[in-house]
């Protein structure tokens, strides 16, 4: 169960059922600026007890099955989900801005379509779907 949670001012997708750890990493991850590697994750929450590169590694794990983060492929970091739909459709796009590390997540339900009907059409089974685009972020390419 996932729903949008205020928290400090700002919504994230969040859920009452976590672990202790997987409490810490998705804040970590909503308070961040931009997507955290599992090192600034570690390094975040080493005076909240957790030390270990594993009890990371764990949460991540639980936390991007459930769709309550995402990986980025490219940079390989991750961001906390800013989508409550993406769990329904389990694809999820990012724009990345190489410039100031501004990511943003959106849904594009047209090219979402054209991807499924792509696999239903050659028979392969998609588990996950991640669209990411790089370049400037809207403030960045205007500056
Ligand atoms: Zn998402
Ligand atoms: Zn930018």
């Amino acid at each position: 169960m996932a729903d949008a949670h205020s928290h400090a001012g700002h919504d994230h997708i969040w859920a009452d059922d976590l672990t202790h750890n997987q409490e810490l990493v998705l804040g970590a991850l909503a308070h961040a600026d931009g997507p955290l590697s599992a090192y600034d994750i570690l390094d975040r929450l080493r005076d909240d007890g957790l030390r270990a590169p594993l009890q990371v590694y764990r949460a991540l794990e639980k936390l991007t099955e459930r769709g309550l983060a995402h990986r980025l492929e490219s940079l390989n970091a991750f961001v906390c989900c800013a989508d409550a739909d993406c769990h329904r459709t389990g694809s999820s796009a990012f724009a990345i801005c190489e410039r100031c590390g501004k990511v943003e997540e959106f849904a594009e339900r047209a090219i979402e379509k054209r991807l499924q009907d792509w696999s239903k059409g050659t028979g392969f089974v998609p588990s996950r779907m991640t669209i990411e685009l790089r370049g400037l972020c809207a403030g960045c390419a205007a500056a």
